[in-house]
């Protein structure tokens, strides 16, 4: 997949669109979902132009891969969800139903999350 410079997460990284930040650092940039799913919904995402989490995995290096995970454990630290525990999801890929094709990790808590997937019978 080729990466589209123009999607939503790109422009927040470029500053032209806002974002209700809570952590950056060197490698990524952590911000409120528009449309929370939980009292505490973050978005974690890595500077560096990758698609989703295969493409990162695959071609991220140790450093950015270290930032990223580094980068969740801050943010459930800083909005206080580590102490009452999160999940932690990024969708990939068509039958995952992602929408913006710039990887990111939901970081949700703040309250019990639910079951991890939707029942079969409600696919
Ligand atoms: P996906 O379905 O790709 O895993 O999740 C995309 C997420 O991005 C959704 O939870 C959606 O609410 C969030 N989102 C979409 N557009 C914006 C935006 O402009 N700003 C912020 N902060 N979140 C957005």
């Amino acid at each position: 997949m080729t990466y589209d410079t123009k999607n939503i997460f790109a422009k927040i990284l470029r500053g032209e669109i806002p974002c209700q930040k809570i952590d950056e650092d060197e490698h990524t940039l952590s911000f409120a979902d528009i449309n929370p799913q939980a009292p505490v919904h973050i978005l974690v995402i890595p500077k560096g132009a990758y698609c989703d989490w295969a493409d990162f995995a695959a071609n991220a290096s140790a450093v950015e891969m270290a930032a990223f995970t580094k980068a969740i454990h801050r943010v459930a630290k800083l909005t206080g969800i580590s102490k009452t525990g999160y999940r932690v999801i990024s969708n990939t890929g068509l039958d995952s139903h992602q929408e913006v094709p710039h990887l990111h990790m939901h970081v949700l808590g703040g309250a019990p999350v639910g079951p991890l997937v939707l029942a079969k019978s409600q696919l």
